[in-house]
């Protein structure tokens, strides 16, 4: 036998039951975004290698060992799937110089690619929604976009996400912070681990973000961030806070959040779920106002977040979301030449008048016919035989009677089957 080929370690097929599912969370997604005037952008999969290791930082999990990176065999160019969205949006938006006149708000949905291990809500395929706000100092914005999660969990039905809050200050006040810490791990060295040594000169802030639980002690006793801030880091991050306060959104301050990726500064945020257990972060973003004139456009201020769908799918799920076929309102049910050729102009009229309507293909019974149009769990069956034919006309019969609706079939004319079943619907709407 031919041996079957299976999809790649980490990467997952989304079938139809929960494809749909998807589907209905990407509207609720897109109307959500539409209402704080956010706009779609739609980027490459795949960018110059260069983009990522300039935007995301050489000293980084991402960048160091999980990104898929390439040669393009026909020109030798280093490419590399994207294992995040803000380094191509921000390329794109100083490409076509989109915000030269006017701030943007900007938002893409799409796959990520990280070489992971494999395991639940971590994938080395997986989707994010990303929010970019660019050309907006802030702290307005910023909290803007934190608040946007709060009224998504909501829109989606979800609690228990909890925001934790943080400030990485500007890069004179990190610098001053990293030599204080530098010092003090230097003073520890014994205590780290592998990864913290090698990071201790090149990026000793990552320290911090290390999940080795024997490093935590060592961690929680590290010089903090907030003693070298300056007056305006402080007067943005109470900017932030205020708002939050007013708009009665409880927050956690949490001085180890710095976030994986280099190009952050001031806020930084992340919703954490206690659902979902050590994959629990659903959402992440702050501010990156230095990423833009990193990328060689004119310096602009930045801000956004990134979410994690398959996460947010299983809180979904979790909170009793049911995945499962959407029915079609009609399957058509016929036999015969002429009943079919009658049966198929028939179909395409009720698409014509915005009905849904699976077809039956593959000839059969009527008998087997009828049960498979019970099964799809459409509301009507449309069924045209010889006698319909002649007739010009075809049987209709309600699938789904609910209420006072009788469930009786009717013979109708090929010219008002549509209006039948569009005021049946909107009958069994009303009751
Ligand atoms: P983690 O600490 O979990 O590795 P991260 O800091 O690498 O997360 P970000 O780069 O901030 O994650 O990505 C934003 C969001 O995308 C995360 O909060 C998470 O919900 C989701 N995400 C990140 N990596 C994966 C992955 N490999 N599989 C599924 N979702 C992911
Ligand atoms: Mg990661």
């Amino acid at each position: 036998m031919t041996p079957k080929i299976q999809s790649v370690r980490g990467m997952n097929d989304i079938l139809p039951d929960e494809a749909e599912f998807w589907e209905r969370f990407e509207e609720t997604i897109r109307s959500w975004l539409r209402s704080y005037a956010y706009r779609p952008i739609r980027l490459p999969i795949v960018e110059p290698t260069p983009l990522f290791k300039r935007a995301i930082g050489e000293v980084t999990d991402i960048v160091e060992k999980e990104m898929y990176s390439f040669i393009d065999s026909l020109n030798g160019e280093p490419l590399t799937l994207r294992p995040e969205g803000t380094a191509g949006c921000v390329r794109a938006v100083i490409q076509h110089n989109l915000i030269a006149q006017q701030p943007q708000r900007l938002y893409y949905m799409g796959q990520m690619f990280r070489h992971e291990r494999p395991q639940k809500g971590r994938y080395r395929q997986f989707y994010q929604v990303g929010v970019e706000a660019l050309g907006f100092p802030g702290p307005d914005i910023d909290a803007e976009q934190i608040l946007m999660g709060a009224r998504l969990w909501d829109d989606l039905g979800l609690d228990g996400i909890a925001l934790q809050l943080n400030t990485l200050g500007q890069p004179a006040e990190r610098a001053r912070h990293r030599s204080d810490l530098i010092s003090y791990f230097e003073q520890h060295s014994e205590m780290l681990d592998d990864d913290g040594r090698r990071r201790l000169y090149s990026n000793p802030l990552r320290i911090l973000d290390s999940k080795n639980p024997a490093l935590q002690e060592l961690i929680l006793g590290a010089p903090q961030l907030i003693d070298q801030l300056g007056a305006e880091s402080l007067a943005h991050f109470e900017g932030v806070q205020q708002v939050l306060r007013d708009a009665g959104q409880p927050f956690e301050i949490n001085p180890r959040l710095v976030r994986g990726l280099d190009y952050y500064n001031l806020t930084v945020f992340e919703w954490v779920s206690d659902r979902l257990g050590a994959q629990g972060t659903v959402c992440a973003g702050g501010r990156y106002d230095g990423l833009v004139q990193q990328l060689g456009g004119k310096p602009a201020p930045a801000c956004g977040f990134a979410m994690g769908v398959e996460r947010l799918i299983a809180l979904i799920r979790e909170a009793g979301g049911e995945a499962g076929a959407e029915p079609v309102d009609v399957y058509v049910v016929h036999q015969g030449q002429a009943a079919s050729r009658l049966a198929a102009r028939v179909a395409e009229g009720l698409r014509d008048q915005g009905i849904d309507v699976l077809f039956h293909c593959g000839g059969g019974s009527f008998k087997s016919q009828m049960k498979k149009a019970d099964a799809s769990g459409a509301s009507f069956a449309v069924i045209i035989g010889d006698d319909e034919a002649n007739a010009g006309e075809v049987t209709l019969k309600p699938l789904r009677p609910t209420g006072e609706q009788p469930n009786e079939q009717k013979r109708v004319s090929v010219d008002s089957v549509a209006d039948e079943i569009m005021s049946s619907i909107l009958d069994w709407e009303e009751s």
